[in-house]
């Protein structure tokens, strides 16, 4: 059962690194991404991101912000404080996929995720295992 979204947030806001979320591969770029179980029984894809500098709901635009906490993930509304860390969903940065709108984040993470599976590839195709 998902917690009451107040206290959801409050709790990711005061430690937004509270995620237990199982590491699951994006079926389209192929991707390290983690997996995170929503209200609805539904699942959504998130980026894994430096701990010690995760992105803000200020930084990232609605619908693409999300809090986690243990394997539960939820939209940030947009209320929420500019300065929460959040998880930004992966379809929003994927290279697989078109960007769903033009911003300076998601067109950067969409870059760096771009390079990292060009790396992935190239590793691949030189027959050197992925980390
Ligand atoms: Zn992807």
């Amino acid at each position: 059962m998902i917690p009451d979204v107040a206290a959801f947030q409050a709790s990711t806001a005061r430690t937004p690194l509270l995620a237990h979320l199982p590491h699951s591969k994006c079926p389209s770029c192929g991707l390290e991404t983690l997996l995170g179980m929503t209200a609805d029984s539904g699942t959504v894809l998130l980026e894994t991101f430096d701990p010690l500098a995760p992105p803000t709901a200020g930084e990232i635009p609605p619908p693409h912000r999300w809090a986690a906490n243990g394997h539960f993930a939820q939209q940030l509304p947009d209320s929420v404080d500019p300065r929460t860390a959040c998880w930004i969903e992966h379809t929003a940065v994927c290279p697989a996929l078109p960007l769903p709108i033009d911003q300076p984040a998601l067109r950067a993470r969409r870059h760096l995720n771009t390079e990292r599976a060009r790396q992935a590839r190239d590793l691949h195709e030189a027959g050197i295992p992925e980390e």
